[in-house]
């Protein structure tokens, strides 16, 4: 029937960059993306209708111009019109009149959901029946709904139904002259459609929809896709990965190619640190030389094996930087999501780095500057976990596999080390891929068949 996309809301969406820029650190781009899936006001879903074919008409989206909601076909709409929007067309009453007269001894129930439709031989009966299948249980067949219907002889039930039956909804229109009040289903819908659809909702064969309000057009169809897709990708989010990626790049951030090859999205691009160790302190090339011994150590013993004096100087350092890892959430509940946040693993890791711009607030020792200054650089990698690790040297290649990007580099300067070329093609910038040794714990493992790049 149709093709969906996730696209990230925009606020959500931002939020993270902010905080990926601010903390310096990198974050497992599979972890976000499940972040992302997590809460359907962090994303809008975009529906593609496939064109006709032989055999198949073309789907055709309906979309609410008041709430955004998507179903596929005008009917859904104009019920959707009403039943949750009547208010901005029509003044709606309940008004009790006279509860149906006569001797009853039965009435019928739905055993779906317990509704009280009347005994058989009433009137109202079979518009009842007809009204509760549309609205409700039109994804299955009449016949298997008409069978959950049973007869009650309870005079209780049969009472409950005559009091209910005596309150009736009447919707007078908001405009026109003299208008009246309807009370027949039917013709209210047909009010409905030929007043009210065409200013109030839009057909298209593409349309993007919030996934918040999905569930409220009450459409089987749109409800079935949707779940089918965000199941898929709750176990495995690929294309919601790969839909990041492509954001990030745009955004200006970086998506490289980390520990266990799992990507990760950082501000600055990994590179090695290829100076002469005369040309730095003695403190830098020992952090250097430190860290490549003893990767994915945290801050903390890195600092303490560089210069022990000043270690509690270095742990007692700003408190930001915790609190600025808690919040690597889109703006919406930023507490109650942090908790599960893989940025929050060991936030009393790398306490002395501070946000961009802003100067440490608290006395930090010279060897934690130093950390910093080569984290912000992109000489040391910071995972969100606290791990620290340094990039690797760059491979060297076959010049024949890719003479063109070598002298690509050349004409520019050819200072950076030889880059892997990314597996999407449609990227704005390709992004240096550091194959960094494997370690510790794998946030989102690939199920067997897929592999992470897609
Ligand atoms: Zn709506």
């Amino acid at each position: 029937m149709a093709e969906m996309a996730f696209l990230p809301d925009e606020r959500a969406f931002q939020s993270v960059c902010e905080q990926v820029r601010n903390t310096g650190r990198s974050y497992p781009l599979f972890s976000l993306a499940k972040m992302f899936l997590e809460r359907p006001e962090r994303y809008r879903i975009r529906f593609l209708a496939k064109p006709a074919a032989e055999g198949r008409p073309g789907t055709v989206f309906h979309q609410c111009g008041i709430c955004g909601c998507v179903v596929t076909s005008a009917s859904l709409l104009t019920q959707h019109l009403l039943k949750t929007h009547a208010d901005k067309f029509y003044k709606v009453e309940r008004i009790q009149g006279e509860a149906p007269k006569g001797q009853f001894a039965t009435v019928a129930r739905c055993k779906l959901n317990g509704a009280l439709l009347g005994p058989t031989n009433h009137h109202a009966y079979q518009d009842n029946l007809m009204r509760l299948y549309k609205q409700r249980y039109s994804n299955m067949p009449f016949e298997r709904f008409k069978a959950s219907v049973v007869i009650e002889k309870d005079p209780e039930l049969v009472k409950k139904w005559q009091e209910a039956a005596a309150w009736k909804t009447t919707y007078t229109p908001l405009q026109g002259e003299q208008p009246k009040a309807i009370e027949n289903e039917m013709e209210l819908e047909r009010h409905c459609r030929e007043n009210h659809l065409p200013s109030s909702g839009t057909a298209s064969a593409d349309c993007v929809a919030s996934a918040e309000v999905l569930g409220q057009g009450n459409d089987p169809a749109i409800t079935r896709l949707w779940r089918s897709v965000i199941e898929e990708e709750t176990r495995f989010p690929i294309n919601v990965a790969q839909c990041l990626r492509e954001h990030f790049f745009k955004a200006g951030l970086n998506v490289f190619k980390g520990r266990k090859g799992m990507q990760f999205v950082a501000a600055v691009r990994p590179k090695p640190f290829v100076a002469d160790r005369n040309t730095v302190t003695t403190t830098v090339w020992a952090i250097l030389e430190y860290i490549q011994k003893h990767p994915l150590s945290d801050r903390k013993k890195v600092l303490a094996a560089i210069s022990p004096a000043e270690t509690e100087t270095a742990a007692e350092a700003p408190k930001q930087e915790a609190a600025a890892d808690k919040t690597v959430v889109p703006a919406a509940e930023p507490a109650q999501v942090s908790a599960e946040q893989p940025a929050a693993e060991t936030p009393a890791a790398a306490k002395d780095a501070v946000p961009e711009g802003t100067a440490p607030k608290a006395v930090v020792s010279p060897a934690a500057q130093d950390l910093y200054w080569l984290v912000r650089q992109g000489y040391v990698i910071e995972y969100h976990n606290g791990q620290l690790q340094c990039p690797p040297p760059p491979k060297k290649k076959d010049p024949k596999k890719e003479p063109k990007r070598e002298l690509k580099e050349k004409a520019e300067g050819g200072k950076q080390p030889a880059i892997e070329p990314d597996a999407a093609k449609n990227e704005p910038a390709p992004v240096e891929q550091p194959s960094v040794p494997a370690a510790a714990d794998e946030e989102v493992a690939a199920p067997p068949g897929h592999h992470q790049e897609g």
